[in-house]
C-alpha cells in the first residue's frame, strides 16, 4: 500500500466523506478515482501501539464511557477514540439552556483532551469512513488504524422519510432551517437562538415515532420553550405534533405540566402523521390536516448513524437500521473484536445517556474478560432519567428502567423492582437532574 502525506489526507477529506456516506448521498465506490479515498491510505500518525489496541470510534456519552472503563479493566489496552467534532457539548443538558437553568459552561464545557489524558487513553480527532474487519483496520480521514478491539458508537441519524421528505433540498432545508436538535451542539445554537428571537406565534415542536432518542425529551424541550415565553411575556405557543396516540413517558407528569403551568403556551397534539413540509410557506403536512408555523423544531425519525451502514452492519430487519450485534455481548455475530454500542444498538431500551453509560462499563468488563480468555455473565443496563419540567423554581420530575432478558425469545423486558416514576414535579427532582448531570460528566471526563 503506497504512502500518502498528512496533508494529501486533508485534501482527501472531502472526497472519502462523500464516498462514504457520511458528508451525503454516496457516491458508487467506483465513480471517480479519488473515490477510493474511503479506504485511507497510510496510516494514521499515532503514537505506538503499547498493548493491545482498541479503537473506540465516536466521542458520545459511550464512546467516553468505553474508553475511560476499558482502561480501568485492563491498564495494559492501549485505547485509542475516534471522534469527528471539533469540540464537546452535551446534548443531554441542551433543553436546559434553552430556559436558562444551565449557562453554555455547564453545555459544552468539557475537552475529549481533558477526557483522555484524565482516562490514560489517546484521543485521536478524525471521522471514521469504513471499516476492514478482515484485515483488522479503520479508515478514518486521517489515515487508518490497525485494531486488536473495535467499539463502534457513533449515535444516531436523523430520517428524514419517516416524515415525508424525499428530495435532499427539502431535508437540507429542514437540517438547516428548523434542526431537530438531537445531534450537533451547533443546532442546539441555533434553536437557542430561534427562542430567543422569537416574536409570538406558532413554535412547533414535533416528537416521532418509533424507539427515538430521548423519550422524554420533546415533552422536557417543550415545557422549557414554553417556560421561556412565558417568563418573557411572549405571545406564542409551543405546538406539539406528536406521532404517538399520547405522551410517550412521564404521561402525567408532562400533561400536569402543560395544564397547570403553561395552559396558555402549550398545544398538545397526539397522533399525527407527518406526510411532508413545505419550507417556503412554513406548514406541515399530515394525514388529515394541515399545520401553519412560525418556528419549528422538527425532529423527523430516528436511524442508527451512517456509519453502521457502512460498516456493513445493519441489521436486515431493523426499521432503524441499527446494528447486527449479539444481543447481550454487544459484538457483531462471530467477530468478537468487533463491539457496537449506545444509540446504534438494535436492542428496544431507552436511547439515553444513562443508559449508554451504563452499558458501556458492562462492555468494557465483556472485551477485557474476552481478552483474558474469560466471559462475563450479562447485566442489565439502567436508565435513570429526569426532565426538567419548570425552569423558576427549577422542578423535575423521572422514571428509572432496568430490564430482565428471557434466553427463549432473545429479547427484554422492564424489570419490575428496577422500573417506576416518579411524575409529581418539585424542586428536590430539579436538583437532583444537575446533579445527576454532573456526575456523568465527572463519569465521562474526570
Ligand atoms: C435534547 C436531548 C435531551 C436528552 N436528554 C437526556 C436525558 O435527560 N437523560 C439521558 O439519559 N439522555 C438524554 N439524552 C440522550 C443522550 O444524549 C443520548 O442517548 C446519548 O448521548 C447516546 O450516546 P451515544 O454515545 O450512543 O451517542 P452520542 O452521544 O450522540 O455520541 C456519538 C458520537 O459519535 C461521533 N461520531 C459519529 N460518527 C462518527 C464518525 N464517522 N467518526 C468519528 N466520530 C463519529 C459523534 O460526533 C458523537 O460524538 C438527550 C438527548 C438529546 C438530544
Amino acid at each position: 500500500m503506497s504512502k500518502i502525506s498528512r496533508r494529501d489526507f486533508v485534501k482527501l477529506t472531502g472526497a472519502a466523506l462523500a464516498a462514504a456516506g457520511l458528508g451525503g448521498h454516496a457516491a458508487p465506490a467506483d465513480a471517480a478515482p479519488k473515490s477510493a479515498a474511503v479506504h485511507s491510505r497510510g496510516k494514521a500518525y499515532l503514537p505506538k501501539a503499547r498493548g493491545p489496541r482498541v479503537v473506540v470510534v465516536g466521542g458520545g456519552t459511550s464512546g467516553l464511557t468505553i474508553a475511560k472503563y476499558l482502561k480501568k479493566e485492563n491498564p495494559k489496552f492501549d485505547v485509542v477514540l475516534v471522534e469527528k467534532r471539533a469540540m464537546y457539548s452535551s446534548c443531554f443538558a441542551s433543553n436546559l439552556w434553552y430556559a436558562g437553568v444551565i449557562n453554555l459552561e455547564f453545555l459544552a464545557g468539557h475537552s475529549f483532551l481533558d477526557a483522555a489524558r484524565n482516562g490514560g487513553y489517546t484521543f485521536f480527532s478524525a471521522t471514521c469512513t469504513g471499516v476492514d474487519r478482515s484485515a483488522r483496520k479503520v479508515h478514518t480521514d486521517q489515515g487508518e488504524i490497525a485494531y486488536d478491539y473495535l467499539v463502534l458508537a457513533p449515535g444516531i441519524d436523523y430520517d428524514y422519510e419517516r416524515i415525508g421528505i424525499k428530495d435532499p433540498d427539502t431535508e437540507y432545508r429542514l437540517r438547516t432551517e428548523h434542526p431537530a436538535g438531537w445531534m450537533m451542539g451547533d443546532e442546539h445554537v441555533s434553536i437557542k437562538r430561534k427562542i430567543e428571537n422569537f416574536k409570538g406565534g406558532i413554535f412547533v415542536q414535533t416528537v416521532p415515532g418509533g424507539n427515538f432518542r430521548c423519550k422524554p425529551a420533546p415533552y422536557e424541550r417543550t415545557c422549557m420553550i414554553a417556560a421561556y415565553f412565558k417568563k418573557h411575556k411572549i405571545k406564542g405557543k409551543v405546538l406539539v405534533l406528536d406521532n404517538n396516540p399520547d405522551i410517550a413517558v412521564k404521561k402525567a407528569g408532562f400533561h400536569a405540566a402543560f395544564d397547570e403551568l403553561y395552559k396558555d403556551y402549550v398545544e398538545y397534539v397526539p397522533s399525527i402523521n407527518i406526510t411532508g413540509v413545505d419550507a417556503d410557506t412554513k406548514t406541515i403536512e399530515t394525514e388529515f390536516d394541515s399545520y401553519k408555523f412560525d418556528e419549528a423544531a422538527i425532529y423527523p425519525g430516528v436511524r442508527a448513524s451512517k456509519l453502521i451502514e457502512v460498516a456493513g452492519l445493519v441489521d436486515a430487519k431493523s426499521p432503524q437500521k441499527e446494528a447486527r450485534i449479539d444481543v447481550q455481548k454487544y459484538h457483531v455475530p462471530g467477530d468478537p473484536r468487533v463491539y457496537v454500542t449506545g444509540d446504534s444498538r438494535p436492542m428496544g431500551f431507552p436511547k439515553s445517556a444513562h443508559l449508554a453509560n451504563s452499558e458501556g462499563k458492562y462492555v468494557a468488563k465483556v472485551i477485557a474478560a474476552h481478552a483474558a480468555g474469560k466471559a462475563m455473565d450479562w447485566t442489565s443496563p439502567a436508565s435513570l432519567c429526569y426532565s426538567m419540567v419548570n425552569a423558576e423554581p427549577k422542578e423535575a420530575i423521572s422514571m428509572w428502567v432496568s430490564f430482565n432478558y428471557d434466553k427463549q425469545t432473545n429479547a427484554f423486558s422492564p424489570a419490575k423492582e428496577g422500573t417506576g416514576t416518579d411524575e409529581k414535579r418539585d424542586a428536590i427532582k430539579g436538583e437532583a437532574t444537575l446533579d445527576w448531570a454532573e456526575a456523568l460528566y465527572g463519569d465521562m471526563f474526570g
